[in-house]
């Protein structure tokens, strides 16, 4: 995959794309970055981007010429780029979104900064308008980040171990079952006996059962799209008649 970011602000993008899974990914040549200021693309002399708004108002607006011109530059990296613009007007951000992404060989970034874009930019630019959710950030390069890594982590053979993504919170459409690691007795606060005990098919059993439990208590709104099979709505019905919630959960 290549992925080519544009922002006035391509610095900050040196720490996150330099470490952990991002930068394994480029070792193993799953992912090429390319960070652009798309000032450079500026036409004018002072390499001006931004602009007051027609019609008047507080802040600037990103003008067409830089952006459009960057745009058309490295879609020339490929025949069919998906151009993405970070904007808290988009479409919000989910895991299914990510798994689309991840299909693709060539994403284009656009981080906005100021008031917002040139309505052209959205209207002859852009395949995909996001938001990562309901909040105003001072500009896209933290919404990029956030999408990049979601979508590169599920790149073929990025995760060393090939399932870890599979079982994630929200990839399954339910939030991942609780994870416990030794010591099994920590300061008198022990381990499920079940987890010790080495039938992997009632662990299995455990662990769905507990991720079931954990989106009720804490997502009901996720299982509203799923299809439950019987032995789920027999453990809702479980989790209804338990009522008691652990620290941190709430019967919503
Ligand atoms: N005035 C704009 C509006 O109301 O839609 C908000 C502009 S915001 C201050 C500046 C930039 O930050 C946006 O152009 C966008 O790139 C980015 N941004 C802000 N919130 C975001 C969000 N929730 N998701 C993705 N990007 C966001």
């Amino acid at each position: 995959m290549r992925i080519d970011v544009l922002s006035l602000f391509p610095s900050m993008f040196t720490g996150v794309l330099g470490e952990s899974i991002l930068k394994k990914a480029q070792e193993k040549e799953a992912v090429v970055f390319n960070v652009v200021n798309f000032r450079d693309y500026a036409d004018n002399k002072h390499q001006t981007v931004d602009d007051y708004p027609y019609g008047g108002g507080a802040g600037m607006v990103l003008k067409p010429q830089p952006i459009f011109d960057a745009v058309a530059d490295l879609k020339t990296h490929s025949d069919n780029a998906r151009v993405i613009l970070l904007c808290p007007q988009g479409e919000r951000y989910t895991q299914k979104k990510a798994e689309e992404l991840a299909k693709e060989e060539h994403l284009i970034f656009i981080c906005g900064h100021y008031e917002g874009y040139d309505e052209r930019i959205r209207e002859h630019v852009v395949t995909d308008e996001i938001s990562i959710g309901d909040y105003v950030l001072t500009g896209g390069e933290l919404g990029a980040m956030v999408v990049i890594d979601s979508v590169v982590r599920l790149l073929p053979d990025v995760l060393g171990n090939k399932t870890s993504a599979l079982h994630d919170s929200h990839s399954t459409g339910l939030l991942e079952h609780p994870q416990y690691t030794r010591p099994a007795d920590f300061r008198g606060i022990k381990v499920p006996d079940i987890l010790l005990s080495g039938d992997h098919k009632k662990i299995d059993e455990w662990r769905e059962r507990e991720s079931l439990k954990r989106t009720f208590m804490r997502r009901p709104d996720m299982l509203k799209m799923l299809e439950l099979n019987d032995k789920q709505r027999k453990w809702i019905e479980e989790f209804k008649k338990e009522g008691g919630l652990k620290k941190g959960e709430s019967l919503l």
